[in-house]
C-alpha cells in the first residue's frame, strides 16, 4: 500500500513540476501561404523551442477587404504547408466564428483551453507597427507574449503609444519570452524573407513565377483549383 500511495505521489509530483506547454500562434490571413510564413514560423519554433505552433486563418478581417481564396481553400493550404513540420497545427477557430475576427477573441480562447501555457503571438514587424489599430490591442498582452518577426522593406514607425507599451515588457531571449506565460516582448531580427502574399497573387495573375515562392505542395493546389487567376496554372508548366 505505502509503495502505491508513493507512486501516486511520484506521479502526483512529477506532473506538478512539468513545465507549462509553449504555444505559438500565428495569425494572417494565408491568401495563400508562402515560403515567408513558414519562414518565421519555422524560425519562431527553432527561437522559442515551442512545443507546438498554431497557424490561424483569419475569416472576416477588420482592416482590409477579404480574402480572394475561400477559407477553406486557405486552411487546405495551410494544412499542407504545415506537414513541413509536426509542430505546425493548422487552428480554424477563426474559419469557424462569426463575425469579424479579432485576435484577442482568439487568444482569449486558447487561454481558456490553456490555463498554464505559455502563449506566444507571433507576428511580422509590418503587423506590429499596426498594432494599435488592432481591437482591445493593450489586452493582448494580457493573454499572451509576443514574438515580433524582421521583415524586409518595413518602414512603417512604431506609434509612440506602442513604444511606451513595449519598453517595459521587451526582454532579450527566447527563454526569457517564455520565462512567463504572457506580457514579455521579443524582436527576432534575424528573418529577411521578401515574400508577401500580395507578391504571390500579382506574380499569378501575371505569370512570372510564383511557384518559387511557395512550398510545392502549395503550388501545386492552386495549379489543380486555378485560384487567384482563372489561367494561372501557366505558371507552373514546364
Ligand atoms: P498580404 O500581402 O496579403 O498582406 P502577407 O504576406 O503580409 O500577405 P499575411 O497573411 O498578411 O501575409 O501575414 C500573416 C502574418 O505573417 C503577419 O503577422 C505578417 O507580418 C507575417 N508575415 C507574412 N510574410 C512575412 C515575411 N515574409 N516575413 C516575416 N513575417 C511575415
Ligand atoms: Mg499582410
Amino acid at each position: 500500500m505505502a509503495s502505491e500511495g508513493n507512486k501516486v505521489l511520484a506521479a502526483g509530483l512529477e506532473f506538478d513540476e512539468r513545465r507549462a506547454p509553449l504555444i505559438g500562434v500565428m495569425g494572417g490571413m494565408f491568401d495563400p501561404v508562402h515560403n515567408g510564413h513558414i519562414a518565421a514560423a519555422l524560425a519562431a519554433l527553432k527561437a522559442l523551442a515551442l512545443d507546438e505552433l498554431r497557424l490561424i486563418p483569419c475569416h472576416l478581417p477588420n482592416h482590409r477587404g477579404p480574402a480572394s481564396a475561400s477559407a477553406q481553400e486557405r486552411l487546405t493550404m495551410l494544412r499542407l504547408a504545415a506537414a513541413v513540420d509536426a509542430r505546425l497545427r493548422v487552428d480554424d477557430r477563426e474559419c469557424l466564428r462569426p463575425g469579424v475576427s479579432f485576435t484577442v477573441d482568439t487568444l482569449e480562447s486558447l487561454r481558456a483551453e490553456h490555463e498554464r501555457a505559455v502563449l506566444v503571438l507571433i507576428m511580422g514587424a509590418d503587423a506590429f507597427a499596426g498594432l494599435t489599430s488592432w481591437h482591445r490591442w493593450q489586452e493582448l498582452f494580457g493573454l499572451a507574449n509576443l514574438l515580433v518577426v524582421s521583415r524586409p522593406g518595413v518602414l512603417d514607425a512604431v506609434p509612440a503609444a506602442l513604444q511606451a507599451e513595449v519598453k517595459q515588457r521587451q526582454v532579450s531571449s527566447g527563454e526569457l519570452l517564455c520565462a512567463r506565460t504572457q506580457g514579455s516582448v521579443l524582436f527576432l531580427q534575424e528573418l529577411q524573407w521578401a515574400i508577401s502574399s500580395t507578391q504571390v497573387r500579382e506574380e499569378l495573375r501575371r505569370h512570372t513565377g510564383a511557384a518559387a515562392l511557395l512550398p510545392p505542395a502549395v503550388a501545386n493546389y492552386i495549379r489543380t483549383h486555378g485560384l487567384y487567376a482563372q489561367d494561372c496554372w501557366k505558371d507552373f508548366e514546364s
